[in-house]
């Protein structure tokens, strides 16, 4: 980091002690800044990298709720509305016991950039809980979301701040929220939540979008070298939404996915993994991995060691942050990886994306290659607010042209500043510039 940026990040080290995940994402846009701040003074004189670090409004909350026994459980939610300055706070609610507020401001802090790519007029925001939702029955989940919910009401809507899904929120849980909004506030406002079911306001393409999007990114990184998905190995890690959806369009290019994983394992299956039975298992019946190898001939889970140990020409990190570690990178590289692009949130430890970047490997980091979900819920906020519904065609259509333009837009700032082909520097920078020169504006 330029000795310019120093003390700005030193002031964010003080301001928020103990949240290392926060700190690693702050540092890492910070590192491709200086020659920014260097060719526009205008940032530095209105404070932009002070200003842009600290949430505009930062929710924390007392979730309690029934379980089926009727004892009484008390979990905290959060809500960080980080940057209005392009639009509406936009971003997901993550249900998972790793949460609490670190977390939440380095996927707000993410959400800014990535939201500001798209080239869609959505601020940053993100939420969650601690909630474990793994082992919870149906009426526990939908308890838990009712009480989340009446806090969380009051502080979001259509033009002010808009949440969605990520990690342990889905379709389900989508639903018991926005009922329990359009309960206490007697509106039918579609636009307050995305990732709706497709018969009350939801948007085609937007559970496929993430894992979509972000094979269309590797895939135009691919083609800046001459070369495609068809034919190549895909590993994926994960085995939620990003994960499947990823597969599906990595093997609709041709690419052969031979792995996926849960908490429990990673499954290789070297004859392709068989879609419609990882859906089945994980989105009807909410089962594990090995599940998967038990009804598959062939295929074998691996309880131990890395999922990145397993040979292959494009990986697809899917699961959660900083999964993919410095040594999975040296074996990615030692076993010829082509083409690295995140699926996930910050899921290659700084060390890991270093080493990957100084081998020359093709790496898309996952503030631009993962933005086809949030830029589908976009999409989703602008046929509900018209009222409108497209067919699948036009909204995948819609996706693969705004990959193609994030795709192109970052090699454009990375030309211009100086580094071809470093789709980091080229993320970070342009969706800093965008958002600074908004918030100057
Ligand atoms: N949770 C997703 C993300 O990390 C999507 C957010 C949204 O659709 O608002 O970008």
């Amino acid at each position: 980091m330029e000795d310019r940026l120093q003390p700005a990040f030193a002031e964010v080290l003080r301001r928020n002690p103990g949240e290392v995940e926060f700190h690693q994402a702050v540092r890492e846009v910070f590192e491709s800044l200086g020659p920014v701040l260097r060719k526009n003074p205008q940032y530095a004189e209105a404070a932009v990298l002070e200003r842009i670090c600290e949430p505009e409004r930062q929710i924390i909350f007392r979730v309690p709720w029934v379980d089926d026994t009727g004892r009484v459980r008390i979990n905290r939610g959060f809500r960080v509305e980080y940057n209005s300055a392009l639009g509406p706070f936009k971003g997901g609610l993550r249900f998972h016991p790793s949460v609490y507020l670190g977390i939440v401001k380095f996927l707000g802090f993410e959400q800014i950039f990535k939201n500001a790519l798209t080239g869609l007029p959505i601020g940053g925001g993100k939420g969650g809980s601690d909630f474990d939702p793994r082992g919870r029955s149906d009426g526990e989940v939908m308890r838990f979301c009712q009480s989340f919910m009446t806090e969380l009401y009051r502080h979001i809507g259509e033009y002010t701040d808009v949440p969605a899904g990520d990690i342990g929120v889905g379709a389900r849980e989508i639903g018991y929220l926005f009922g329990q909004y359009k309960r206490i506030t007697n509106r039918y406002e579609s636009g307050v939540l995305t990732g709706k079911g497709l018969t009350w306001g939801g948007s085609l393409v937007r559970k496929e979008a993430t894992g979509y999007g972000s094979v269309l990114f590797a895939q135009s990184m691919l083609g800046t070298v001459g070369e495609s998905l068809d034919g190549r190995r895909v590993s994926i890690s994960g085995s939620g939404n990003v994960a499947i959806y990823a597969a599906e369009k990595a093997q609709q290019l041709g690419g052969r996915v031979v792995t996926f994983s849960d908490s429990s394992g990673y499954v290789v299956d070297e004859a392709g993994v068989d879609l419609s039975l990882l859906k089945e298992i994980k989105e009807v019946e909410r089962g594990r991995v090995s599940d998967y190898i038990a009804r598959r001939p062939g295929a074998r889970l691996v309880k131990d060691g890395s999922i990145w140990d397993v040979p292959t020409d494009v990986a697809l990190p899917c699961a959660t942050q900083n999964e993919l570690t410095e040594a999975d990178a040296k074996q990615l590289v030692a076993n010829g990886v082509r083409a690295v692009a995140e699926g996930a949130n910050m899921p290659s430890t700084p060390e890991a994306v270093a080493l990957l970047r100084e081998a020359g490997v093709l790496f898309g980091p996952g503030k631009a290659a993962n933005a086809g979900g949030v830029a589908t819920s976009a999409l989703e906020m602008q046929q509900n607010a018209s009222r409108d519904s497209w067919s699948f065609g036009h909204t995948e259509d819609r996706l693969a042209e705004i990959m193609v333009s994030i795709h192109d837009n970052c090699l454009a700032t990375a030309d211009e500043y100086d580094v071809p082909g470093d789709y980091v520097v080229g993320a970070n920078v342009r969706g800093f510039t965008q958002v600074a020169d908004a918030m100057i504006a």
